[in-house]
């Protein structure tokens, strides 16, 4: 059975879309640590991290990278911090997290509750800020 990020990148489940290209993909978080909390995933569904091949790795990390440029002009934050975990769903993926404290790296804090409105709209800044990127 597809995980549900593989739902998420066919269209089946929506998310707040931030980019994509032909090997990744990158989505805000639902449960956001920190206001611009973004995964970065590869289309391709392998469960641990370590597991994609040196090229997919590659690939993903400029990507990732290109998403970080874009949630820093985006997202007031001291720096975007990256997290690998993967406890919860089974198809790797990055953690991109706008950092304003070392507090917004921990997973299980009391988080912000941002509405699906407040969401739609920083992925729609954030997804202008990546589309003029070079
Ligand atoms: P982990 O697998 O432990 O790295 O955590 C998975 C992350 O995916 C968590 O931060 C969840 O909030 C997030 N997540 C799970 N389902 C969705 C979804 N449908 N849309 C956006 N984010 C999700």
């Amino acid at each position: 059975m597809p995980s549900i990020f593989s739902k998420i990148i066919a269209g089946e489940v929506p998310c707040h879309k931030l980019a994509e290209d032909e090997h990744s993909f990158a989505f805000l978080d639902i449960n956001p640590n920190a206001p611009g909390h973004a995964l970065v995933v590869p289309k391709r569904e392998v469960d641990r991290y370590f597991d994609l091949e040196d090229q997919e790795l590659a690939r993903l990390n400029q990507f990732a990278k290109k998403v970080a440029r874009a949630l820093e002009a985006v997202v007031p934050c001291q720096r975007v911090g990256v997290a690998i975990v993967g406890l919860e769903v089974p198809h790797a993926h990055v953690h991109l997290i706008p950092l304003r404290a070392m507090d917004d790296f921990h997973f299980n804090k009391p988080k912000p509750k941002p509405t699906h409105e407040e969401l739609a709209q920083l992925a729609d800044k954030i997804r202008q800020q990546f589309d003029r990127m070079p």
